[in-house]
């Protein structure tokens, strides 16, 4: 098997944090991968799969957006490649952000047929870990929510994967992974090889 490259945006918010786990999913699987750190354009159309990690939606896009990096990535959507996003990553892949998003006019990179609430857990808790059952998972999945959005609405074609408490807070729609929370602060590893049966899938590797 040929080594593949996953990208990880690393322009802003928790990138060491996916790279380990990443790693560390890698290895449980047997597999080699690069791990690719992106800070500017020019890599996204190099990598297998990509990670949009957690952080702040608003400044995460404003500079994916600066640094030529958004295009490529709805470019990498387009032709397949497997993309994950958490938190922040998930309200950039969302279509349709709420009142907060309109009025800031955030960019997103609305790529997945959802509606977000971009801080639908950051009020009340800023941060709390909570099992959720995860479609696929035989167990729940402790979940590490950091002022963490939630989606409100999604086409049929989006594959609900997980609620907490009525809200949907992890969806898939064919190529494209969102999660509300933070699989990459968990040892646990099975959402990252849920991500990786994703990329056999795309027949790349
Ligand atoms: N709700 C935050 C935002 O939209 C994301 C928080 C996070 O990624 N931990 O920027």
């Amino acid at each position: 098997m040929t080594d593949i490259r996953i990208g990880i945006i690393a322009i802003q918010g928790n990138i060491e944090e996916h790279a380990n786990a990443m790693l560390k999913a890698l290895k449980h699987a047997n597999r080699r991968a690069e791990i690719v750190k992106i800070k500017h354009r020019g890599i996204v159309p190099t990598c297998d799969a990509l990670i949009i990690p957690g952080g702040e939606s608003t400044t995460l896009g404003r500079l994916m957006e600066r640094e030529g990096i958004s295009s490529e990535i709805k470019e990498a959507a387009h032709a397949g490649i497997p993309i994950m996003g958490t938190c922040a990553g998930l309200v950039l892949l969302a279509k349709k952000g709420d009142r907060q998003v309109d009025m800031t006019g955030q960019p997103l990179l609305g790529l997945m047929d959802i509606h977000v609430n971009r801080n639908a857990f950051g009020r009340q808790r800023e941060s709390f870990e909570c099992p959720v059952d995860f479609r696929g998972l035989d167990s729940p999945f402790n979940a590490v929510f950091i002022r963490a959005p939630c989606i409100t609405g999604c086409k049929e074609d989006v594959e609900v994967l997980s609620r907490y408490e009525g809200f949907i807070v992890a969806a898939r729609q064919k190529n494209i992974l969102a999660l509300a929370f933070h699989p990459e602060l968990t040892d646990d590893l099975r959402i990252h090889h849920y991500f990786l049966r994703m990329l056999d899938l795309t027949g790349t590797v």
